[in-house]
């Protein structure tokens, strides 16, 4: 039975549609992240659950209580914002515990559920201290740790971890999964960070204008993406969209003589090739080296597409190879790149929507790298 559950709903402002006929589900205990970029509406979607906005149409239920009409504090549910602003003359356990002395929570009961709450986030030898005498990270799990003494069965999280460095944000948001896994929590957490989205969700929600363009479990969002708006925000770096075009023997890579994608000639479609799919050897596409960049474990070699030189490399034929360790290859070298014939992806490239219709011909079109 889902805790959360979002009907057609809509917010407009004026002729800004934020949110744009949206639905989903959260099951009971699942971490649902909505991710996407900056002004795709998932902040919106955040607040229109919390009751800090109202539809303009559609209705919400948490735990199968229609709360459309409902203020915030009649939802029974917990948020965390981006700027978690804690009290800076409260102590760490003030702050914890402002919320339920609002709410005029017994004495004993605060001081029993702070006492909890602290075990669980390692907060006990800060109760005292004042935010200013925290670092970044215990400062975060201070405004977690409010969310938490709440005891809502559903918490809203809108990018928690934005004011953290990049190691930090790593093992907080572990923690957060931990924690909400520990709890039972029925979550929902906004993030434009697509490796937070992987690594956090149950299922990820991508979001583009305000509509939902795929709905899916991570896995499924990496191996299957419906759009190319999902396959573009997926994965470091995102996957390869070439265009193909009609050539003499099949279609191909726009610009290229071969390896053929389909025997039947067609117009407007991608290819979709991830870095990490694909491998220089002596047979396949043929490209020249634009730039190499050394990671460590991996390098990142960017190549245009046909064996012309630089100066017709343009973004449409540029693509990315993921090469273990480092890359023997300079600027301006000639190369062959292939691939598996299941890693390839189809789309149409007007609407961007995902051709599994001609996948299945592709792949027994091609030959294996
Ligand atoms: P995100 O969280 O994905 O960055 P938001 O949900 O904050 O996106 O915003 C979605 C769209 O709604 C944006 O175009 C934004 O400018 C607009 N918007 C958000 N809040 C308001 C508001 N209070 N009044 C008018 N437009 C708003």
């Amino acid at each position: 039975m889902p805790t959360i559950a979002l009907e057609h709903v809509s917010k407009h402002w004026g002729a800004t549609r934020a949110v744009d006929d949206v639905s989903f589900t959260v099951a009971s205990g699942g971490l649902v992240v909505l991710l996407g970029p900056s002004g795709c509406g998932k902040s919106t979607t955040l607040r229109l659950i919390a009751g800090l906005e109202r539809v303009t149409a559609g209705r919400i239920l948490v735990a199968d209580r229609d709360v459309t009409d409902l203020g915030p504090a009649r939802r029974h549910v917990s948020m965390v914002f981006q700027s978690y602003a804690l009290f800076p003359h409260l102590s760490v356990a003030e702050n914890i515990v402002f919320g339920l002395k609002v709410r005029r929570v017994p004495r004993a009961e605060r001081q029993a559920r702070l006492g909890r709450v602290a075990d669980l986030l390692g907060l006990g030898p800060l109760l005292q201290r004042k935010p200013a005498q925290l670092s970044g990270g215990q400062q975060q799990r201070v405004a977690l740790a409010r969310a938490i003494v709440a005891e809502t069965p559903v918490c809203l999280m809108d990018e928690p971890l934005s004011n953290l460095d990049a190691q930090l944000r790593q093992e907080v948001r572990r923690e957060i999964r931990a924690l909400q896994r520990k709890l039972g929590v029925t979550m929902v957490y906004v993030t434009h960070d697509q490796a937070e989205a992987m690594s956090m969700a149950d299922r990820v929600i991508l979001m583009r204008e305000g509509r939902i363009e795929q709905d899916a479990p991570p896995a499924e969002m990496y191996a299957r993406p419906a759009t190319t708006a999902v396959a573009r925000f997926i994965g470091t770096p995102p996957m390869n969209l070439l265009p193909l075009a009609p050539g003499a023997r099949g279609t191909v890579v726009a610009g290229t003589d071969g390896p053929v994608v389909l025997p039947a000639p067609i117009e407007g479609l991608l290819v979709g090739l991830r870095p990490e799919d694909l491998r220089f050897g002596p047979r396949g596409l043929a490209a020249r080296v634009l730039s190499v960049e050394y990671l460590g474990a991996d390098s990142i070699v960017v190549c245009a597409a046909g064996d012309s030189g630089y100066a017709e490399a343009s973004a449409a034929t540029t693509f990315a190879v993921r090469q273990p360790g480092s890359a023997p290859l300079a600027p301006g070298a000639a190369v062959r790149v292939a691939w598996a014939p299941e890693a390839m992806h189809l789309f149409e490239a007007a609407s961007g929507r995902r051709r599994d219709d001609l996948l299945a011909e592709a792949r027994r079109t091609a030959t294996p790298a």
